[in-house]
């Protein structure tokens, strides 16, 4: 017999759950969300867990503000501990378009109140002591920066929703999306089906496949991303606490402590598409042949930022499918076409930006409009007739770019 819903969440990784507990901490409760296998299968459990309050795009700032209090709120709640280590992080100057860039971020990080000051190469050395600083003008300290633990913090946004009444089921693939005859949604899974007023497609790169019954055309990809693990390094045993994060443009990385090991997450120069042909049908929780040669120009810049970097040996490299739309950030908010459809995909960051975005997606819902503009997130802002060849370039470009400054 069919169940009725206001709302459907499809997908738990970070980003479902994050959507669940969001809808039901604003007392929408009556809600289910709907897992094809264990949470946090897809990209969340293998992610490196970063939280910055400096994005890409300042405009997305209160998004991984809201992100991290969201995630330290169901921490509380639920007296689970996400893991989260308050380490700080550094973006390095390394000529001067940067060092004014991040000058001129001062003040609009005073306005919305988020900790952030532009440090000189003496004061980097002192704050992380294994960076090479030759040439660095200075850096972006963010100190309200670190990183949290995925899989505990996606369980601890579970727990919290569930606490409040949602209901998440798992192992259960949904098989279609339908409009009913009346308003609202037939989703249909193991031959059983749940009827909402309204859906969130909370469903990483599957979701392009997921709606293309609906007649949609979603430019929605995935890249093999690449993330590497030292052995332990002796400096960092030495020291009496952890280093803050760096993310530099010139080799487009970002480096961060993993115990006494060092942890760099890659943007590759030339970027490798993965399953543009369609996700494989038994995709769960796993991760992709690793290319080691492939990162080797990039990580060979690192070293000379961080020497110690290539002291040691690589205990760990792994490579997993990143969801990455066209201009690199997430499609939140209502599909147009189709009432009652929301999205919440597409998530290069999701562990930084989730919890912000499940939250402005929810007053949207709840509310009927958005709590402030966010243009560069909205679903509809890609044209309609853009070919997958333009999505592809456009994906490689941005994602190449890496932290570079934009304007
Ligand atoms: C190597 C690597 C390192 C990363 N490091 C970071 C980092 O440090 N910081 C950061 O912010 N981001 C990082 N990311 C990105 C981050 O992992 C993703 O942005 C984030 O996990 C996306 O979350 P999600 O919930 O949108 O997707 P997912 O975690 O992929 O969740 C989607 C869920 O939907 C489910 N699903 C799909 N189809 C269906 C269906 N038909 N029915 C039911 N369920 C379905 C899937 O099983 C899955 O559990 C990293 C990514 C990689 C690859």
């Amino acid at each position: 017999m069919s169940e009725i819903k206001d709302i459907v969440v499809i997908g738990g990784g970070i980003v479902g759950c994050s959507v669940l507990y969001a809808l039901a901490r604003k007392g929408c409760c009556n809600s289910i969300l709907i897992e094809k296998n264990e949470l946090t299968s897809g990209s969340t459990w293998h992610a490196a867990g970063n939280v910055t309050h400096f994005g890409h795009y300042a405009e997305i700032t209160k998004l991984y503000a809201d992100s991290l209090n969201l995630y330290r709120e169901a921490e509380q709640v639920t007296q689970t501990d996400i893991g989260f280590h308050n380490t700080g992080s550094l973006r390095l100057a390394n000529n001067k378009r940067e060092w004014d860039a991040y000058l001129n971020l001062e003040q609009f990080y005073q306005d919305i109140g988020v900790p952030y000051r532009v440090v000189g190469p003496d004061e980097i050395k002192e704050l992380n002591p294994l960076v090479d600083i030759e040439g660095v003008l200075g850096a972006a300290y963010t100190p309200g920066d670190g990183h949290v633990d995925p899989t505990l913090t996606t369980n601890a946004l579970a727990a919290a929703a569930k606490n409040l009444g949602a209901e998440i089921i798992r192992h259960q693939p949904v098989t279609s999306i339908e409009q009913s005859n009346g308003e609202g949604w037939v989703v249909s899974f193991d031959g059983d089906e749940v009827l909402a007023k309204e859906v969130v497609l909370a469903t990483s790169f599957w979701t392009r496949e997921l709606t293309a019954s609906l007649g949609l055309d979603l430019p929605l990809y995935a890249f093999e991303h690449h993330e590497v693990i030292t052995e332990d390094i002796d400096e960092l045993k030495t020291l009496n606490r952890e280093v803050p994060a760096v993310r530099d443009s010139r080799a487009p990385s970002n480096v961060r402590q993993e115990r006494f090991s060092l942890l760099c997450g890659v943007y590759e120069t030339k970027p490798k598409l993965w399953a543009t042909d369609g996700i494989p049908k038994d995709f769960g929780q796993e991760l992709l042949v690793p290319d080691l040669e492939r990162l080797e120009d990039h990580l060979l810049k690192v070293i000379e930022r961080m020497p110690a970097f290539g002291g040691y040996g690589i205990k760990t490299v792994n490579n997993g499918p990143l969801c990455f739309p066209p201009d690199g950030c997430p499609m939140v908010g209502p599909i147009e076409t189709h009432k009652g459809l929301w999205l919440a995909a597409g998530f290069p960051v999701g562990i930084g930006t989730g919890g912000g975005s499940a939250q402005f997606l929810a007053e949207w819902m709840i509310e009927g409009k958005p709590p402030y503009d966010l243009e560069m997130i909205y679903p509809n802002r890609f044209n309609k007739g853009i070919s997958q060849k333009q999505v592809f370039e456009q994906m490689k470009e941005t994602y190449s770019s890496g932290y570079k400054v934009t304007e």
